[in-house]
C-alpha cells in the first residue's frame, strides 16, 4: 500500500509526521497512508523564496507559459492513473474523475496560451499614461510586477486536481513559487499529480513544494510578499483569514468558500420548450455530479408557483432514475460522499431540512447500491426538498449542505421576489436564469449580478451551446461576495494580477513611458 509523502525543498520529506489512513469511501478500505507534519516549514519557506522564485522571475511570460504547457501535457499522459486515484480515494465516478483531471490540464492549457501572448515581458503595463499636474513633463503609469514571496495554496478535498491547477497555472505565469496544501482525505490524487510533475522535470528547483498535515507553523511564518489562496469551508476560511501573522504583515488573502448557488425560472418559461429541457439536464448535473460536492453546485431552485408541481415531479423523477454505488462500476453516475465526517454533516443538514420542508424526493441512505459491500461507504440522497413556508425558506439558507441535496423555494414570478430570495444565499459563486422573456431576464440579471461571482444565462434559442453552469472556466472570474468567501480567481490576466504587485510609478514622462523596457 503506498505510503504518501511531502515534497519539500527538492524532494520527498523522510520525516515521520503522524500516519493518517486515507480510505476509498464506497468500501471503507484503506488505500493510503498520508505521512502528515513533520516537515521543515521554514526550510520549505525559504527553499521558495530563495531559489524558486528567483528561477521563475527572471523567466518571461512565454517562458513560464511553456512551463505551463509541459504541465498539462504530463497530467494528460497520466490521465488514467489519475482518474484511478481520484475514484478509489475521493468516491469520484470516472465522469467526476474526468472533470476534475482534465478541468486541471485544461486550465493550464488556456494559462499557457496566454503566457505566449504576453510573450517576451515579466511585468504588465496597467492602463494608459497619465499627465501629473500643468507642465507636460511630469508623468504617472501603473504596472503589475512579480512579487517576490511564495503563494500557499489550501484546498479543498473535492477537487484534488483541478483546485491545484487553477492556482498553480495564475501563481507560476505570475513568477511566484508555489506550496500547495491538498485536503488529506483526498491527498492521494494530489500525491499521484505531484509525483508526475516531478517525474516530468518541468519546473525549476524550489518552484513547487507541497506539505501533507497542518500547515499552521507555515503560515506563521508569511510575510508582506506571500499570498495565501485558500478553498473550503466559511468555518475554515475564517480561522485562516484571522490568523494574527497574516493580519499583521498584511499578506494577501484570497477565500473561496460555501455558497448556496442558485437556479433561477422565469414565469415565462414553456415546460414543453426547449429551455425546460436545459433546465432539467442542469439541475440533475448540478445536483448529483460529484455527489453533489461541488462548490457550484445547484442548491437552490427558485421557481414560479404555477411551474412548481409540474418541476418538481419532473426533477424528482429524473433524480430516482441516477444509479447509485462504488464509483468503479460502469453504470454507476452518483458515488458516495468523499468522508464520513462529509456523509455526517449532510445527514444533519438533511435532519434540519425534513423538520422544516417537505420531502420530494429521496432519502439520507439510498438503498440498492450497486457493488457495494452490505453496510458500508458514506452514501447520502439524492435529496429534493420544498419549502413551501418561511420556516422552510430560512432552513434552507441556513448552511450549505455539501452533497446531492437541492431545496426548490416557489416565487410569485415577479423579478424582485426572485431576487430576493437570491439575496438570502448571502453571496453565491454561480447563478442562472432560465427565461425566454428578454427583459424578465436582464431585469432579474441586473437584480441579481452585485451577490453572484458568474451569472449565467439560458434561453431557447441558446439549446446546444449552453455550458452546464457549474463547469469552472479559465477565461471567466470564479468567486463570490459574502458566503461565498469574496475571493475571485481565474478570469484570464485577472487571475494572474493576484499574485503580483500593482506599483504607480511617477516622473519625469520619458523615464516613466521606458521604464520597463530597459
Ligand atoms: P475544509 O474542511 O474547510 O478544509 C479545506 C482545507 O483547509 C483542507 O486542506 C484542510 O486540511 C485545511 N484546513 C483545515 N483546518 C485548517 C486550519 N485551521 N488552518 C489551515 N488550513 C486548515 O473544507 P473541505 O471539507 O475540504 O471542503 C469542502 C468545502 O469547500 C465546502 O464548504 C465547499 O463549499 C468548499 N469549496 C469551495 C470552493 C470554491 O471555489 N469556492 C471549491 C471547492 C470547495 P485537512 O484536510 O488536512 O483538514
Amino acid at each position: 500500500m503506498a505510503t504518501l509523502h511531502s515534497y519539500v525543498c527538492g524532494a520527498f520529506s523522510t520525516a515521520r509526521g503522524e500516519e493518517v489512513a486515507l480510505l476509498d469511501p464506497a468500501t471503507e478500505e484503506t488505500v493510503a497512508t498520508a505521512n502528515c507534519g513533520g516537515f521543515d516549514a521554514e526550510a520549505a519557506l525559504q527553499h521558495a523564496r530563495e531559489v524558486g522564485g528567483r528561477a521563475l522571475r527572471a523567466l518571461s511570460f512565454a517562458q513560464r507559459g511553456e512551463l505551463l504547457a509541459r504541465m498539462a501535457a504530463a497530467i494528460h499522459d497520466h490521465r488514467d492513473a489519475l482518474i484511478e486515484t481520484s475514484v478509489r480515494n475521493g468516491g469520484t465516478t470516472r465522469g467526476g474523475a474526468k472533470f476534475d483531471v482534465d478541468g486541471a490540464a485544461g486550465t493550464l492549457s488556456a494559462y499557457a496560451e496566454l503566457g505566449r501572448r504576453l510573450g517576451d515581458a515579466r511585468e504588465l503595463g496597467d492602463g494608459e499614461t497619465v499627465m501629473i499636474g500643468r507642465g507636460a513633463k511630469l508623468a504617472g503609469r501603473h504596472a503589475w510586477v512579480a512579487r517576490e514571496g511564495v503563494a500557499l495554496f489550501i484546498n479543498a478535498f473535492n477537487f484534488p486536481a483541478w483546485g491545484f491547477a487553477e492556482k498553480a497555472a495564475t501563481a507560476l505565469l505570475a513568477g511566484m513559487p508555489i506550496i500547495n496544501k491538498p485536503a488529506t482525505a483526498t491527498a492521494w490524487t494530489a500525491v499521484r499529480l505531484a509525483e508526475i510533475l516531478i517525474e516530468a522535470a518541468i519546473l525549476p528547483a524550489g518552484a513547487f513544494q507541497q506539505l501533507l498535515g497542518p500547515v499552521k507553523e507555515l503560515l506563521e511564518r508569511l510575510g508582506p510578499q506571500d499570498v495565501v489562496a485558500f478553498t473550503g469551508s466559511s468555518r475554515t476560511g475564517v480561522l485562516v483569514r484571522s490568523v494574527p501573522e497574516l493580519l499583521r504583515h498584511g499578506v494577501r488573502v484570497n477565500v473561496e468558500a460555501d455558497s448556496l448557488n442558485a437556479a433561477v425560472v422565469g414565469p415565462d418559461l414553456d415546460p414543453d420548450g426547449a429551455a425546460w429541457q436545459t433546465l432539467l439536464r442542469d439541475l440533475v448535473r448540478e445536483i448529483s455530479e460529484k455527489t453533489g460536492q461541488k462548490c457550484t453546485a445547484t442548491r437552490r431552485v427558485i421557481v414560479p408557483q404555477a411551474l412548481l408541481e409540474r418541476l418538481t415531479a419532473e426533477l424528482a423523477d429524473r433524480l430516482g432514475g441516477l444509479k447509485i454505488g462504488h464509483p468503479a462500476h460502469r453504470d454507476v453516475e452518483v458515488g458516495p460522499l468523499a468522508t464520513r465526517q462529509q456523509m455526517e454533516d449532510v445527514q444533519r443538514g438533511c435532519a434540519r431540512m425534513r423538520a422544516a420542508a417537505q420531502v420530494a424526493f429521496g432519502r439520507e441512505r439510498p438503498d440498492a447500491l450497486i457493488d457495494v459491500p452490505a453496510g458500508k461507504g458514506f452514501f447520502a440522497g439524492p435529496m429534493l426538498f420544498v419549502a413551501r413556508d418561511e420556516r422552510a425558506v430560512a432552513a434552507a439558507h441556513q448552511d450549505e449542505i455539501f452533497g446531492p441535496v437541492a431545496t426548490v423555494i416557489p416565487f410569485d414570478g415577479g423579478v424582485e421576489a426572485a431576487a430576493a430570495l437570491v439575496r438570502r444565499g448571502g453571496g453565491m459563486l454561480v447563478s442562472t436564469v432560465y427565461s425566454d422573456d428578454r427583459a424578465w431576464s436582464a431585469g432579474a440579471a441586473r437584480a441579481m449580478a452585485p451577490w453572484v461571482g458568474r451569472l449565467c444565462l439560458v434561453d431557447s434559442r441558446s439549446d446546444g451551446a449552453t455550458l452546464p453552469p457549474g463547469m469552472v472556466l479559465p477565461d471567466l472570474v470564479h468567486g463570490g461576495p459574502g458566503r461565498a468567501g469574496g475571493g475571485e480567481e481565474l478570469g484570464g490576466l485577472r487571475g494572474v494580477h493576484h499574485y503580483m504587485a500593482r506599483t504607480a510609478f511617477q516622473g519625469p514622462r520619458a523615464l516613466v513611458e521606458r521604464l520597463l523596457e530597459a
